[in-house]
């Protein structure tokens, strides 16, 4: 389903890049400073759904953070999803792993993994930092 999710989206926006789908979207993306820990959360108020995501993030966080909150906007809607924090990153929560793992597809993008390629391999080249290759 996440996986399915990801490739249309891919497809049909011709863009992995979630901020660049978001925006496609219309979809409200706020910067907002929330601390240390929280990366970002999705709220939906009013059916006006909105991605906020932590402004002191920097590199694949903030990219990551977005693909997160977007899957949570397709997957979700109408679900009061958790806060993502760096601490709970690796939740066992079900929508939080299935948030994870469309995060992590769409990242991927339409690369695939070469013959005998191991995934740590395809998932470094894909840009995908190790601690992220478990939701593959
Ligand atoms: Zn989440």
């Amino acid at each position: 389903m996440e996986i399915l999710l990801s490739k249309r989206l891919i497809k049909a926006h011709g863009t992995n890049n979630p901020a660049r789908i978001a925006s496609e979207l219309k979809l409200v993306v706020l910067y907002e400073d929330l601390g240390e820990n929280i990366w970002g959360y999705y709220t939906c108020i009013r059916r006006i759904p909105v991605i906020h995501v932590n402004s002191r993030l920097e590199g694949f966080a903030v990219i990551y953070a977005l693909a997160h909150e977007l899957g949570h906007h397709f997957l979700h809607q109408g679900i009061n999803t958790p806060f993502l924090r760096r601490s709970t990153l690796f939740s066992v929560d079900r929508i939080e792993r299935e948030a994870n793992r469309f995060a992590l597809h769409l990242l991927i993008g339409d690369a695939e993994p070469e013959p005998e390629e191991t995934k740590c391999h395809f998932l470094k080249r894909c840009g995908i930092p190790e601690e992220f290759h478990i939701f593959y």
